[in-house]
């Protein structure tokens, strides 16, 4: 059995936080802090350029992306840091439309993550192919002979609703399409199976569930049966068969490294490194019984003593991620109290109250407590002070 006591001792959580949006920005380990301190004195000080070798700064991303391969059912050698996922994204949708030239559609749903069209719209432009966008229920029977590729997110970022991967991947491979799933809101959420869904393409963040930090790279992965044939469109020098060689034209790298773009971020590397060290005795069947304990306990408890508040997820368990979001006409306001009673989710506009529930460091005693605040928070309508309604740039 994982040890939840032990893993919530490895995080840094500020006196008087209940952390609920851990699926925005992970909580910072501690070990992450004396890493990265340690790699600043004694490789980039002392090493400088050497570093690349010596401190292996130049293999760190497939290094790492062996680690996270083991948390999203993929194997050894798959899975490369780098970039943001924006980028990660464009990559993976761009290398998967080249495959089946001669569909123009790319297909996804209404549920997800603005970002994700954006790049998606953008390269739809730029190769002469088509966005296809329907709503989550209806991606299924959108999937036909037209479709090249199938973008979705797994997890939607507002609501927590789960697609089924597996059911997805082969109807769309039937209809002779390739996936992209986008596993931002999965990767150290719920239990992911690239390999047994059979998916062809995978990307994610690491700075939400997995605690790499803000701006912490992304992954990428690609199926063995691709990783040699896929073309990237971001020919980049260090997904070069051999970027020391500073040939004129590009020759892919073998497998997924292929995939990497420019220079890795060393330093995020190391934080995310340290943040990846928690989980090497979790094991993720027991991650997401966890989590599906800690969001039945919320639902449950916001339902019988926040009677204003409405579910806007699934409430089947099965259907849902590692987050629940309510919805509240005052949302916002509502959200900006309990941040200032130390209860941190977030708000998603036009009304939705969002909150994340990581297993690694949120218990149920911090759920019995998120929901005795936000009861008082609504019995007192304390959320109605003005303070509460001015809106700042993050939300
Ligand atoms: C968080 C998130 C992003 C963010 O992309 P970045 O390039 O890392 O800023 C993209 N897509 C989805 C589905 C997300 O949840």
């Amino acid at each position: 059995m994982t040890d939840f006591d032990k893993t919530k001792q490895a995080f840094h959580l500020p006196q008087g936080v209940t952390y609920l949006d851990g699926n925005s920005l992970g909580p910072m380990p501690k070990a992450a802090k004396a890493r990265v301190a340690n790699m600043m004195a004694d490789e980039w000080s002392e090493m400088l350029i050497t570093g690349w070798n010596k401190a292996g700064w130049y293999v760190q991303p497939r290094k790492v992306g062996d680690r996270i391969a083991r948390l999203i059912g993929a194997g050894p050698g798959q899975v490369v840091m780098g970039d943001t996922l924006s980028i990660k994204v464009f990559q993976a949708v761009s290398a998967a439309r080249a495959m089946r030239p001669q569909r123009r559609v790319i297909l996804s749903d209404s549920g997800n993550f603005p970002s994700d069209l954006y790049v998606a719209e953008g390269l739809a432009r730029a190769v002469d192919a088509e966005l296809r966008v329907v709503a989550p229920e209806e991606v299924a029977g959108a999937i036909d002979d037209t479709v090249a590729v199938l973008m979705i997110t797994e997890v939607d970022y507002r609501t927590g609703r789960r697609h089924d991967m597996k059911a997805l991947t082969q109807t769309a491979h039937t209809a002779g399409a390739l996936t992209v799933w986008d596993l931002a809101h999965s990767a150290g959420a719920v239990d992911v199976d690239l390999l047994g869904c059979d998916a062809d393409f995978a990307v994610g963040c690491t700075y939400k569930y997995l605690n790499g930090g803000p701006g912490a790279p992304a992954f990428i992965w690609t199926h063995p049966r691709h990783a040699d044939a896929a073309q990237p469109i971001l020919q980049g020098w260090m997904g070069h068969r051999a970027p020391f060689a500073f040939d004129q034209s590009y020759q892919p790298a073998p497998g997924v490294e292929r995939m990497r773009v420019g220079t890795p971020p060393v330093i995020a590397l190391t934080a995310l490194d340290a943040a990846l060290d928690v989980w090497d005795d979790v094991s993720m069947p027991d991650l997401r019984a966890r989590s599906i304990e800690l969001t039945q306990a919320f639902i449950a408890g916001v339902e019988e003593h926040c009677p204003d508040l409405v579910l806007n997820s699934p409430r089947d368990p099965a259907k849902r991620g590692s987050q629940v979001s309510f919805r509240h006409p005052q949302g916002y306001a509502v959200m900006q109290a309990l941040i200032a009673q130390g209860v941190i989710g977030d708000f998603r506009a036009p009304d939705v109250l969002r909150f994340g529930f990581a297993p690694l460091y949120v218990d149920l005693d911090d759920v019995a407590h998120a929901v005795q605040i936000m009861a008082m928070i609504l019995k007192d309508k304390s959320w109605d002070r003005e303070e509460f309604h001015e809106r700042a740039s993050v939300t």
